[in-house]
Parts: structure tokens; sequence; C-alpha cells
């Protein structure tokens, strides 16, 4: 960063073979905040390679678990250590207020004590198969070299919920951040090496995804391939790893109901509604973007709303004042703004926003308006598209299975929410939603501890929890008969 060199490669800090570099600019006033080296593909494959041989010739794999539960521990003491000038560059970075990067980095923090905790009380299955002289057991072994790849709206947490299960499970790995937000991976890169991380079990290489995809996941030495991002690149990735038949997660996009019926808390539902959909400027894969909301409620509800939601502070994720940052890149806002506009022509009633703020303070940022479109239903693509930002769309209905067959209708299934009073409809309502995770009179919290991952388009693995770890295993049973007999098949 800044001159330092950013590829760690094979236990080496480099340069870009090429010398290319990438200015990353801050969301917030349009600056540069640093320039990074930008890797070329050729340096994506010797990260590949270095992992390779650190999987097949290392000693990582083999090391016991509780040396690597202990190595997992003092990763999650020197994020706390360092978790202010962290947090830092994480908003300096993606435009998120500072708030917010402290609790991703305490996030970060308790998904490694998590992994060190469950890899430590991990043990073999046994398996009784009838006959006292077989030992038959079912083991788990690390599925090998990961290629770990991130989006740019949570740099630091996404990547975080694959380097520390990997780590667990004994893989090694090449960690690609998004080319917009590199800075918190590339000091975190800084913290494994401190901890104590061997030597090319963690490699890092940043930039292009267009350019550095093939090198990193049409490449038959990778095992597994751990993806956060958009739908069509998931798709792209499935695609191309299915040749050397690589095994994929790919953790996707969502465009996530949150249905309100009528018995619902008032004050708690205009609240998370808000926050469901507005946090980070709706740059959450969760986000809470489509409001379904019981009819008769519905006109005082987006009325309450529209007033809490003129009021957001807007303003550089470094004041402490601003309670929204900016969105992440000039080029992201121009896609929003093209959503709006559809939204607009496809018959959308705009109740606030859909325009870059007035304040001229906020002139050089990437900053837009929290928007609302009242009104909306299925045919419109800014119901059925993720724009990934802040714009939240109002649909209404007027029974319970109306609501469900809303909240089902999308091809994505990540998140959801749901708020009545009426808690044997709340049940009915969470069981019917397909979708990766339903909160029940809450929205947008998850915990390292459960299952993070999407139904339909939204995904096909899942992160965190004990599932997150088994990703980065692979699954052995291993028959020992310890009075071996001829089989006796044959006769002759
Ligand atoms: P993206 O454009 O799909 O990029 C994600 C990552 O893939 C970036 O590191 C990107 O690199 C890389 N990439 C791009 N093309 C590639 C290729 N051909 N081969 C390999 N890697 C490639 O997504 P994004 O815009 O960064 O992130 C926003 C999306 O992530 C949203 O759809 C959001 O819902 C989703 N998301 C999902 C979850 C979840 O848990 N399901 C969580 C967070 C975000 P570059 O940045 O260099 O292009």
């Amino acid at each position: 960063m800044n001159g330092e060199p950013d590829l760690c490669i094979g236990g080496q800090w480099r340069h870009a073979s090429d010398g290319g570099t990438r200015e990353i600019i801050n969301p917030a006033d349009g600056s540069i905040t640093a320039v990074v080296d930008e890797a070329t593909s050729d340096d994506a494959r010797a990260a590949v390679a270095a992992a390779r041989n650190a999987f097949d010739d290392g000693a990582w794999p083999e090391t016991p678990v509780a040396e690597r539960a202990a190595l997992l521990d003092r990763i999650a003491d020197l994020l706390q250590r360092d978790k202010e000038a962290l947090a830092s560059l994480e908003t300096r970075d993606t435009g998120k207020t500072l708030v917010e990067s402290r609790i991703d980095i305490d996030d970060v923090t308790s998904v490694f004590r998590f992994y060190s905790r469950l890899v430590g009380v991990e043990s073999d299955r046994l398996v009784d198969v009838g006959d006292p002289a077989v030992i038959s057991r079912v083991v788990r072994e690390p599925i090998g070299v990961c290629v770990l790849i991130a989006p740019w709206n949570y740099p630091l947490l996404q990547m975080s919920w694959k380097i520390a299960p990997a780590l667990a499970a004994g893989c090694t790995m090449v960690a690609k951040p998004s080319e917009v937000t590199p800075l918190t991976t590339i000091a975190f890169m800084h913290l494994l090496d401190e901890a104590g991380v061997p030597p090319s079990v963690v490699n890092l290489v940043q930039g292009s995804g267009a350019v550095l995809g093939a090198a990193l996941t049409d490449n038959p030495d990778v095992d597994f391939i751990s993806f956060t991002g958009g739908l069509a690149t998931g798709r792209t990735i499935a695609k191309v790893a299915a040749e050397h038949v690589t095994k994929v997660a790919v953790e996707l996009g969502g465009k996530n109901p949150h249905i309100v019926f009528a018995d619902a808390d008032w004050d708690s539902a205009v609240d998370h509604v808000l926050t469901g959909v507005f946090l980070h400027s709706g740059q959450v894969c969760s986000a809470g973007t489509r409001l379904i909301v019981e009819e008769q409620i519905a006109d005082d509800f987006v009325a309450e709303l529209a007033a809490r939601a003129e009021k957001i502070r807007i303003g550089d994720g470094m004041n402490p004042a601003s309670e929204t940052g900016p969105l992440v890149s000039e080029q992201h806002r121009a896609k929003v703004e093209a959503h709006v506009q559809q939204g607009i022509s496809d018959g959308a009633k705009l109740v606030i926003g859909g325009a870059r703020p007035s304040d001229p303070a906020l002139a050089k940022g990437s900053f837009y308006l929290p928007t609302i479109f009242d009104r909306c239903d299925r045919s419109m693509r800014i119901v059925q598209e993720e724009t990934f930002g802040p714009i939240l769309t109002v649909e209404r209905f007027t029974t319970e299975a109306e609501a469900i067959a809303l909240g089902n209708d999308t091809e994505y299934g990540l998140a959801a929410g749901v708020r009545t009073s009426d808690p044997a409809r709340g049940e009915r309502v969470v069981r019917a939603l397909r979708h990766g995770t339903v909160w029940l009179n809450d929205f947008g919290y998850y915990t390292a501890a459960a299952e993070w991952g999407g139904f339909g388009k939204s995904g096909n693995g899942r992160e965190l929890g004990p599932t997150g770890l088994a990703e980065y295993q692979e699954i052995k049973h291993i028959w020992h008969n310890t009075a071996p007999q001829p089989a006796g098949w044959f006769k002759g």
C-alpha cells in the first residue's frame, strides 16, 4: 500500500509482476485513499501454485487441531488490538459509518473465536457395522486449496467468513478481495503473518475479477471456490469450475421481503423497516428492500416511514454525526440511478428521494438519497432485481396467503422479515417463506454460530455455523478390520 508491496504469494510480499497499481477512492469525497498493487493473472496463478505446494508438501493440513484453534484465537486477539485502525480503513474504503465498521471488526473477531471453539470439539464419528472386528470411522479432512473471492460491501467481514473456517479445517488458500475495497484485507494479511500463520497457507492477490477470474477459477489446482458476490459473476464461476468438477459455494444477491401485518408492534416495525433497507445505504445483501404491508395500515405506515427516512443524516462515514454514508463508487451510483429511472418509467409512485442530495458539502461523494416507491407490483424491475442501494419498494396485501405468495415471488431467497403480534401466524408465515434466514419481529441480525446462505438464486452453499466449516472439509470413511479373514466369495 502506498509503495509497500501488497500481494502476498508463497510467503513473500511482492509488487505486481507487471508493476501495475490501482488507486483506491474514498467514496465520501472522491479523494485517493491509497494506491495498491494490482495483480496480474500470472500473479494469481503463482498464488494458486503456492497454495497447492503448501497443501501437498506443507505441515499445515497435518497441524494438530489444538494448534490451529490457538492460532485462530491469536488472530482474534490481534483483530481486537487493531480494531480502530481496521475500522477506520474500512470506512475510508467503503464509505460506511465508523460505528458500522467497528461492529464489522467485532463480528470478524467473533467468527475466528467461533471456529476456534468449534474445530476443537469436532471428533470422528464411529459407525456400528455389525461386526465387532471392524472399526468404522467417518473422519473429516481439509478439502485442499481454496480460492476465496469477496465483494465490496462487507470486505473484511465476508472474507473472514471464508478464511476462518478454511484455516480451522487445515486448508491452504488464495484470497481475492474486491478491486474496489482491498485495504482491510491487505492489513489483515499482515496480522495473519504476525499471528504465525505459516508461509504460503494464506496467499493474497487483489485486482480486477475480470482479469484474475480465469487464473483463480479455471484452474485444476483448486479444490474449492467460495464466492460471495453478484448472481452474474456467481453463474460464470460455477460454469467455469464445472469443467474441473471443482466444488463451488456461491453466496449471491437477494431481493428480500419485509412483511408487516396490521397487528405488528407499530414503532418497532417502522424502525426496523427503515433500518433494514437504509443501513449502509442499502448495500447489504440481506437488505429488506421490499416492504410488503397489509393494506389497512399501508398509507399511514408509508407516510411515517417517509417522514423518518427524510431525516436520515447522510454524510462522510468518518463524521460521527453521519447515520449512513455514500454508495461505494460513482459507477455504482450510476447503476442505482438507472434502476430508479426504470422504476419511474414502470409506473411506481415515487414518495421520497430519487435523487442525489442537494447539500454542496456532499457533492464530491457518491451519495444518494433514501428513496421510497409506493404502489409497486411484481411486473416492475425495481421489485424483481437487486438495486443494492437505498431504495424501498412497497407492495400491499390483504390476506396471509397473499403475503406469503408475494414474499416467495422472487428468484432469490436470501432473507426475509415477518412482523406480527400473533405467534401462530408468525410461525406459519416463517415456515412458508423460502428464504435462508427469516426474522420474526426483528431484522438483520445474525450470529457466527448459525448458518447463513440462500435458497433459489441467492446461492448454493452455507457460511457460518458448523456447515460453514464442513464446506472446507472432505469426508472420508475408514473401514478397519482388526481381524482380517479371506473374503471367501470366489471358490476356485
Ligand atoms: P461482484 O461484482 O459479483 O464481485 C464479487 C467479487 O467477484 C469481487 O471480488 C470481484 O472482483 C470478483 N469477480 C468479478 N468477476 C469475476 C470473475 N469472472 N471471476 C472471479 N471473480 C470475479 O459483486 P459485488 O458487486 O462486489 O458485490 C455485490 C453483490 O454481492 C450483491 O449482489 C450482493 O447481494 C452480494 N453479496 C451477497 C452476500 C451473501 O451473503 N449472499 C453478501 C454480500 C454481498 P472485482 O471487484 O475486482 O470485480
